[in-house]
């Protein structure tokens, strides 16, 4: 008989979770104003709102952490991670900050300004918002495809090219500061980018000498995915992979909380000494100084080793494995979702099963709520409630796609957990015709309102 597959780790230390009854999830819920971001860590039983800063650690990395160095200036642990990321990236430079929006928030302030164009491939959130937050525009360049759930394409989250030389051929350069390639593509639903497309999209972008920067939170997952899907890829390893890709891009911002394996830390790294110097000052100004900027030392030390580790084939193959798994279950039951299962996260199509709630009542966060009541599963809405209002009309800007992100945790959960959240929306999609209404928006803030927004329950 062939053996199965196993997890290539064991279990060091555990972390109680706590169930609860339906009851209470609807008091608990309603108190949040049907906001999940609301919610107590103990009033949820499967944590899957994000895959952000929840990852298990290593050993290699608790023991790194003993080691760290908090000098404040010049500490051995700023040079440790330096090199590391020198030789996983190939880049320069390299400025610590606290976590991902803040490595967007220092390069941008010394790069976008007001009226300036930055387009990509499905800006996340805080990259948005940094982008427009500064009056400038960020243009979404993703391919087609990607809109179509369930459509099975290997590099769902590319972007397209001709999209994209369209917005150079139509803006000047001067307004253009770079263009944004985010791997994986996050908000497509954890999809991968090729190798032939980040190559493209760079030959695109430096013929109209604009620099492309690369949103790297997810880039060893999508290293894995180069290796499993593109021809030519299949016997390199995930750092030869990851020093081709960066070969092509000129700067990287980096949340080292997703594919760095830690519980907070981020980082900008590049090789123009004249941007490195503009950004520098302001990393000063809002994390810190230059060799920690944002970080303790310990931290800089258990990321070095995170980023080490999570650029190997077994660890990303274990963890994307379970991803995969949870989608199987998924197309058993016949719940639709983003196709095929996406790196860190399943992403479910809320419009699909639920097509009965009307579009000005946000089905996505509605299936989270009903996700939460069902099994105390905590997801993430990732349609028109986080895609904010436009920031000139003020009108709610409504997402093509209205999906429920159910991001898994790296090392943390098991598949028996991956069971119950699949049994969780299987009985969810059994009562769906039911569902006709969603929630109204009572209170939100002006940008990045997911986070804070207060939401009522709309009766029939
Ligand atoms: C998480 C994330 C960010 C922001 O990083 P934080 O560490 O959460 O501030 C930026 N881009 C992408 C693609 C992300 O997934």
């Amino acid at each position: 008989m062939k053996l199965p597959y196993a997890e290539p780790y064991r279990i060091k230390a555990v972390e109680a979770i706590k169930p609860s009854t339906r009851r209470q999830r609807e008091k608990w819920i309603k108190e949040a104003h049907y906001n999940l971001f609301n919610l107590s860590s103990d009033q949820v039983f499967i944590d899957l709102l994000t895959d952000s800063g929840t990852g298990s650690m290593t050993d290699n990395q608790w023991a790194a952490i003993m080691t760290g160095d908090e000098s404040y200036a010049g500490a051995k642990s700023f040079f440790t991670l330096k090199k590391t990321i020198q030789t996983l990236f190939g880049f320069e430079y390299f400025i610590p900050t606290h976590q991902g929006r803040a490595a967007e928030n220092v390069l941008f302030s010394a790069l976008v300004k007001e009226g300036d164009i930055v387009p990509g491939n499905s800006h996340f959130d805080t990259t948005k918002g940094h982008i427009e937050s500064r009056k400038a525009t960020a243009l979404d360049c993703t391919i087609d495809e990607a809109k179509d759930t369930q459509l099975e394409i290997p590099f769902k989250g590319e972007v397209d090219v001709n999209k994209l030389k369209a917005v150079f051929e139509k803006y000047p350069k001067e307004r253009i500061p770079f263009c944004v390639l985010t791997i994986t593509n996050n908000s497509a639903g954890g999809q991968p980018v090729s190798m032939k497309n980040i190559r493209e999209t760079s030959e695109l972008c430096h013929s109209y000498g604009i620099p492309l920067l690369l949103d790297s939170a997810r880039f060893a997952e999508n290293a894995y995915f180069i290796k499993k899907r593109e021809a030519g890829y299949g016997s390199k390893t995930i750092k030869q992979i990851v020093k081709e890709m960066y070969s092509y891009a000129d700067m990287m911002t980096m949340s080292a909380k997703k594919d760095g394996v830690v519980n907070m830390g981020g980082f900008i790294a590049l090789n123009s000494k004249e941007v490195y110097e503009a950004a520098k000052r302001y990393c000063i100004s809002y994390e810190g100084f230059i060799t920690y900027g944002g970080m303790a030392g310990r931290d800089m030390n258990a990321l070095a080793v995170g980023l080490d580790e999570n650029t190997e084939f077994e660890t990303l193959d274990a963890r994307m494995r379970q991803v995969a798994y949870l989608g199987k279950l998924l197309d058993r039951y016949g719940v639709p979702y983003q196709r095929p299962a996406g790196g860190h996260a399943i992403f479910v199509d809320a419009k699909k099963m639920l097509p009965n709630v009307p579009k000005e009542e946000f089905a996505a966060q509605t299936l989270a709520v009903e996700l939460y009541l069902e099994a105390g599963v905590r997801a993430c809405e990732i349609g028109s409630i986080l895609a904010d209002r436009d920031p000139v009309t003020r009108e709610n800007r409504y997402s093509d796609l209205e999906l429920t992100r159910l991001a898994i945790a790296r090392r943390v959960y098991t598949d028996n957990h991956m069971a119950v959240i699949a049994a969780a929306l299987k009985n969810v999609m059994a009562r769906a015709d039911k569902i006709t209404h969603g929630y109204r928006i009572v209170e939100e803030a002006p940008i990045l309102r997911h986070f804070t927004v207060k939401l009522e329950k709309i009766e029939e």
